[in-house]
């Protein structure tokens, strides 16, 4: 399928000040060069978030990065959206039982509150076994993950 040049990615995005101009940087797809897919193209394009402490690279759908309603952003940057009242850490360990519970007595870190972190930060935290008292530095999105969340390293307690 060949695109007409006003129809492409490229053209849509320069009739679209900042978001556009965000896209038209994002898009790293070196599978298909961005003149070779629409706005509204259903192709799972390769994307880098634009954010200089992030960088982040994922794959998303264009169509989804262009439109109108609430366009999908960077999943990085989404989990790492600061903690509020109703999501922060102490918030989210309240709701998850037994390692909710540990993880909130183990936080130790002097200076951020648990608060002022998520679940999902990329922080790295002190931490403090609740078995063997040792002291360490982890992320929290390592420790409060569903897949294999880190532990003490010293007693290999998960
Ligand atoms: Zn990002
Ligand atoms: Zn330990």
């Amino acid at each position: 399928m060949s695109l007409s040049k006003t129809s492409n990615f490229p053209a849509w995005c320069e009739k679209n000040g900042e978001l556009g101009k965000k896209l038209s940087r994002e898009y790293v797809d070196k599978d298909k060069p961005p003149t070779a897919v629409t706005k509204a193209s259903h192709y799972k394009a390769k994307w880098k978030c634009s954010n200089v402490e992030c960088k982040h690279v994922w794959r998303a759908k264009v169509n989804n990065r262009t439109r109108s309603h609430r366009p999908g952003g960077c999943p990085q940057c989404a989990n790492n959206a600061p903690a509020s009242k109703t999501n922060n850490f102490l918030v989210w360990c309240e709701k998850n039982g037994e390692l909710g519970k540990k993880l909130s007595r183990e936080y130790v870190d002097p200076d951020r509150l648990p608060t002022a972190v998520t679940k999902a930060s990329r922080y790295k935290a002190l931490w403090k076994c609740g078995r063997c008292s040792h002291e360490w530095h982890a992320r929290l999105h390592h420790r409060t993950t569903s897949d294999k969340p880190s532990g003490c390293p010293e007693c290999k307690m998960p």
